[in-house]
């Protein structure tokens, strides 16, 4: 086991801590278009993303000064991810998602993630669903 480094924090809250001002946070849950108890969901795993990328980089990231060094590095690299492939919804719907998914979906669902919320807000506005969405529908029940 890794000793105490005095570290305070979880490294991702830095990052998201300098990120999020610069979020493009939507009104409305982006399924049902509620206004209440919007959260950000982001299709990758933050923790995951700077886990890997951290590790690539051979950047020790344990201790508050290690990842302040590189956070602005990180942000850069990831700006698709951190404010691209990102979703508004309400608890409700991010909660459901997580769910689905889990609680740091795994990269490679990334696509599924943006096709299930898709699926959902679907349903919620009661469109007709074509043949090609019905299939990949009923797929996804299977699993809720
Ligand atoms: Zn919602
Ligand atoms: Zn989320």
């Amino acid at each position: 086991m890794a000793k105490n480094t005095g570290n305070n924090r979880i490294p991702v809250k830095w990052v998201r801590d300098k990120a999020k001002a610069a979020y493009d946070k939507k009104d409305t849950c982006y399924i049902c278009g509620t206004k209440e108890d919007l959260e950000l969901h982001h299709f990758n795993s933050i923790t995951i993303l700077l886990e890997n990328w951290a590790a690539a980089k051979k950047y020790n990231i344990s201790t508050d000064d290690g990842i302040l060094a590189v956070r602005d590095e990180f942000i850069a690299e990831h700006h698709n991810e951190l404010y691209e492939q990102v979703r508004t919804l309400c608890n409700k719907h991010h909660v459901a998602l997580h769910r689905v998914f889990g609680k740091a979906p795994p990269s490679n669902s990334a696509v599924r993630q943006e096709r299930w919320v898709g699926i959902q807000q679907d349903k919620f506005t009661g469109k007709e669903t074509t043949t090609k969405t019905a299939v990949v529908g009923s797929f996804f029940s299977a699993f809720t």
